[in-house]
């Protein structure tokens, strides 16, 4: 895959990626979180919009209400993982904004101020509703052509997809959708931005099709548990992105149990399906 590169950031810093849009670099560098998480500030005709606040973490809060001197609009939430959503309740009580999120929160703890549903606009953006990654996903359009695809299509690596909140088969009709759309920009939520998105896409999906096939064929000479399937079809080494790598493995053989080319027998899984018409 040709994943996207960029120098650290510079910390606790605002800025341009696209007009009208700034960004900060959240802190929380990591494995699974490249430089950290990206936090973007959208001028919109109702002033500044926040997109996902970042990690729970005081100095990123600080920078986020320095860059917009304390005026917010309204922050939105593009899934509720951590290092999306941990900042948000900081921000919201030292802003007073109102929240935009999914209607159906995946975090119990979480109930945005206003439930948002597939197609909603909010501060001129659309919200697209993207499950896979995660259940309660929203990627933001802005009608130039300019979409923020948080942790669904991010440029530096491909999406961890771990069930039961990760759903294999809808992460490849959430990519299907968006390859549909004929972006201009995409705006991830860890990486650097990029321009003319739809090959990237393309090849993501090709790489996850490839990938399922790879278990399919494996499942042949099965059966095997995901962890026996990540020691053939994975180089990593790292007990990390192994971990990640299994979580990935089991979505796909949920999605390919949902379509009868697999089938689970206790921790393991073998060809064919439980139904007889293999
Ligand atoms: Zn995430």
């Amino acid at each position: 895959m040709p994943y996207l590169t960029e120098p650290e950031p510079e910390r606790g810093l605002a800025t341009e990626v696209a007009p009208g849009i700034r960004r900060i670099v959240a802190g929380n560098p990591g494995l699974m979180t490249y430089h950290g998480t990206n936090t973007y500030l959208i001028e919109t005709g109702e002033g500044v919009v926040v997109l996902d606040p970042g990690p729970d973490d005081t100095a990123h809060v600080a920078a986020i209400l320095a860059a917009t001197r304390g005026r917010i609009a309204s922050i939105l939430l593009s899934h509720t993982h951590s290092d999306h959503l941990g900042a948000l309740p900081a921000l919201q009580a030292q802003s007073g904004a109102s929240t935009f999120a999914f209607h159906r929160s995946a975090d119990p703890a979480f109930q945005p101020d206003v439930p948002l549903r597939d197609g909603d606009r909010v501060a001129g953006l659309i919200a697209i509703h993207t499950p896979g990654h995660a259940g309660d996903h929203l990627c933001f359009a802005r009608p130039d052509g300019v979409v923020f695809s948080a942790d669904h299509v991010m440029t530096w690596s491909s999406s961890v997809v771990s069930p039961p909140g990760g759903d294999m088969a809808a992460y490849f009709q959430s990519l299907r959708r968006m390859l549909k759309r004929e972006d201009r920009l995409l705006l991830p939520g860890h990486g650097p931005p990029l321009p003319n998105p739809a090959p990237y896409i393309r090849e993501l999906l090709e790489n996850r099709i490839k990938r399922e096939d790879a278990i399919a064929q494996a499942l042949r000479e099965g059966p095997y548990r995901p962890h026996d399937l990540v020691d053939r079809l994975y180089s990593q080494t790292h007990p990390w992105l192994r971990q990640a790598a299994e979580r990935n493995v089991l979505a796909h053989l949920i999605k390919l149990r949902s379509e009868g080319r697999a089938t689970q027998l206790d921790q393991s899984w073998t060809m064919g399906s439980s139904l007889g018409d293999g």
